[in-house]
């Protein structure tokens, strides 16, 4: 490209005046997101050296520029070619680390600063608001307080919206009427909503009640704290009140009000406004479009979204991608796929969010080839390095059972933030890595990544999976103390697990009868399946009596308790609960496994005869049951349960399993040494995951199955769950 100099001026103001031009430019750039020019007036700039004087105020335009698009370590390489950064220079270069949540840089920024001023403290608040780090919100806060630092109503909305408990909003909004902020719309605004996220609806009203003007924003707040606290009638009245009013009523009051009706899954309110609003002539746009469709998807009518979104005649990007997520969350995976495709036909640059949404997507899809296609997408795009697309790809690999794709990923990625954690910790936890989800947790911490709620589960977990209890209860005791987390049931759930696996089943009810809130039906499924294992079939009657009490038709209680029964030759009573499970029309799930083979998805029940090439699966698996009793292989008679057939019947049957059929099938159709991957809807039986340990030595292939719980990853004889399942 070429840049105009202006030639008839004065050299000074030549270069002024070429300062504000090439200023203006860049700042079009910042604001429709062109990285190519913007390079190209970088690249021009650090021609003309040495650098001249309005170097900075550029070179902080191009640091908002790369940030903006994503590219923070660009914008960090342009910040330190700065030779003397101004305070904008400083507080725009953390305002990109904060963007992506890199707060450990942000930080470390903020700390080396010469000087700061009230936007650097503003930039690092909202930033640790945005990660729900709470504790440094509220420090930093103090600490302006303190040190007299100016502050304006982004300090307040920043403070508020980093709040976590109803005491520190009402602690900040004392300081808000104290600094005379109380009548500033934005900030009555955040108020509004952190009252209403904290459950008080009363203070959101009164913040409302307050305000002198009310303009149109905080009237669509309000609509949407109403739809939260599931008050539609009165999210309605309000918008009335707007139209009567004569406050322009726009795009925004009414998504907000489609917000309430979704937040309600109000679908018959929902449809009935969307009525008022073909009348209303707004059918067709495409922003109301994107608040029905997410409507319509949150409220499992999949096809009523999907024709709203037919009838948009342009639909933005903002709409494609809610298309796209509606049909993910609807476990509509292949259609989602579809979507996506259709978006970048329509010769539409599909953004950030599109990836995301599709990648996940992937996730859920019984075909691990489509999310890797979709890698290879992203890999030509700037969003390469984006961190979000980045996590999605992360938990989309390790769903589909490739961690290895999943970790290098991870090891690539420039800066991590706590949902790549997670996701990397879940990946090996949900895998049987125990160790090194433990490990990598510990490098999270080291790293100043915040732990969640959400690390806490995957790391109990690893520790269960593991055997490691003594960790697992000092981890349960720091999440309180040291990360300030409140347990929640599924962290009692693991610690449940993890005791009961241990054999500490005592413990493990202890436990249960200290928690804050009633068990569930997870809590105590956990104590049942332990009880199984340790065969301890007084605590399993009682606790199996708690969880039907619960949930009378839960089918694997009834099986549990009867296999518990039947394990120690108890026929009888394991008989009488079948025949109680029958009575009361409870429905077992039929267990199933499935495996893709050349795009194509192969399901097989128990004894399955329906699959064209049965004869050759039970062919093999005769020939392969006979290579492994060679080898040492024993039928475990406990999985068969069939009462009164004779032995060779029995085994014949356990030898029938669906997820042997699937392993079969799978050997018998894919090339030497090719690593296999069968999914089961119920949990493995453990005959089978025996006998296909035998099965990976015998073969010499890595078989993976993936469970209702976890993946197993058999190799060499041996399983990565280390036979702790
Ligand atoms: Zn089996
Ligand atoms: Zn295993």
């Amino acid at each position: 490209m070429s840049l105009p100099t202006p030639k008839s001026l004065h050299p000074l103001l030549q270069q002024l005046s070429s300062l504000q031009f090439y200023c203006q430019l860049l700042r079009d750039c910042i604001s429709s997101r062109d990285l190519r020019t913007g390079r190209a007036i970088h690249s021009h700039l650090v021609k003309s050296s040495p650098q001249p004087p309005h170097f900075v105020s550029l070179s902080n335009h191009l640091i908002e520029l790369y940030s903006k698009c994503d590219l923070v370590s660009l914008a960090r390489r342009t910040f330190n070619s700065i030779l003397e950064p101004n305070v904008f220079s400083w507080n725009i270069m953390m305002g990109g680390y904060v963007k992506e949540q890199y707060m450990r840089p942000a930080q470390q920024l903020f700390d080396e600063m010469p000087q700061r001023d009230t936007v650097s403290w503003n930039t690092l608040i909202s930033g640790y608001a945005a990660v729900g780090d709470t504790e440094n919100v509220m420090a930093l806060f103090r600490e302006m307080l303190e040190r007299k630092v100016a502050m304006d109503n982004f300090t307040f909305s920043g403070a508020i919206s980093g709040c976590s408990t109803m005491q520190q909003v009402r602690a900040v909004h004392g300081s808000v009427i104290r600094g005379g902020f109380d009548s500033h719309v934005t900030v009555h605004n955040t108020l509004l909503t952190a009252y209403s996220n904290y459950g008080c609806l009363d203070d959101s009203e009164r913040v409302f009640e307050l305000m002198e003007t009310r303009d149109r924003v905080t009237m669509n707040a309000m609509i949407v704290a109403y739809g939260q606290h599931r008050r539609g009638a009165e999210a309605l009245l309000l918008f009335q009140d707007m139209v009567h009013q004569d406050v322009v009523v726009d795009m925004y009051s009414l998504a907000s009000l489609l917000t309430a009706f979704t937040s309600l899954a109000d679908l018959s309110g929902g449809k009935q406004f969307h009525a008022q609003l073909i009348k209303a002539g707004y059918e067709s746009n495409s922003h109301v479009g994107s608040g029905l469709v997410d409507l319509y998807s949150k409220c499992g009518s999949i096809p009523d979204a999907a024709q709203v979104f037919k009838e948009i005649p342009e639909p933005d990007l903002v709409l494609w991608n809610t298309m796209i997520s509606g049909f993910a969350m609807n476990e509509r995976g292949e259609d989602s796929v579809v979507c996506f495709r259709e978006l970048q036909r329509e010769g539409l640059r599909p953004d950030d969010c599109s990836y995301v949404c599709v990648i996940s997507a992937c996730a859920d899809l019984t075909v691990p080839l489509q999310g890797k296609q979709i890698h290879s997408l992203v890999v030509r795009t700037e969003f390469v390095d984006h961190i979000s697309v980045n996590n999605a790809l992360i938990t989309m690999y390790s769903k589909c059972g490739n961690l290895n794709d999943a970790r290098n990923l991870f090891d690539r990625m420039p800066q991590h933030n706590s949902i790549s954690c997670n996701a990397i910790i879940g990946g090996y936890a949900q895998h049987g890595h125990g160790i090194k989800a433990l490990e990598l947790f510990e490098h999270m911490r080291k790293s100043g990544i915040k732990p969640t709620s959400v690390t806490f589960i995957s790391v109990l977990s690893a520790c269960g999976h593991t055997g490691k209890v003594e960790e697992g209860k000092s981890y349960f005791r720091d999440m309180r103390k040291e990360c300030g987390i409140e347990p929640s049931a599924e962290h009692y759930s693991c610690m449940v697990d993890l005791l009961g696996r241990a054999g500490q089943l005592d413990e493990a009810e202890r436990l249960i009868s200290s928690m804050p809130f009633q068990p569930g039906a997870i809590t105590w499924g956990a104590l049942l399946g332990a009880c199984r294992t340790h065969r301890n079939i007084d605590l399993g009657t009682r606790v199996a009596s708690e969880l039907l009490r619960l949930e009378p038709s839960n089918a694997s209680a009834y099986v549990m308790l009867s296999n518990m029964y039947a394990d120690s030759g108890r026929w009888d009573e394991a008989a009488a609960i079948r025949k109680l499970m029958k009575t009361r029309g409870v429905k077992k799930t039929p267990g199933c496994s499935w495996i893709e083979v050349k795009k194509k998805v192969h399901v097989f029940v128990a004894e399955d005869c329906s699959h064209p090439r049965s004869q050759e699966i039970y062919k093999f698996l005769k020939e392969i049951s006979r290579r492994m009793k060679l080898a040492g292989y024993v039928p475990d008679m406990r999985w068969a349960l069939v009462r009164d057939t004779d032995e060779e019947e029995r085994t014949l049957k356990l030898e029938h399993h669906s997820e042997k059929l699937a392993v079969a099938f799978g050997l018998m159709s894919s090339g030497i040494g090719v690593p296999i991957l069968v999914m089961k809807n119920l949990r493995i039986c453990g005959d089978c995951h025996n006998a296909i340990k035998f099965i990976s030595a015998i073969v010499g292939r890595e078989i993976t199955v993936r469970d209702a719980y976890r993946f197993h990853c058999f190799k060499e004889g041996k399983c990565s769950c280390g036979d702790y399942w």
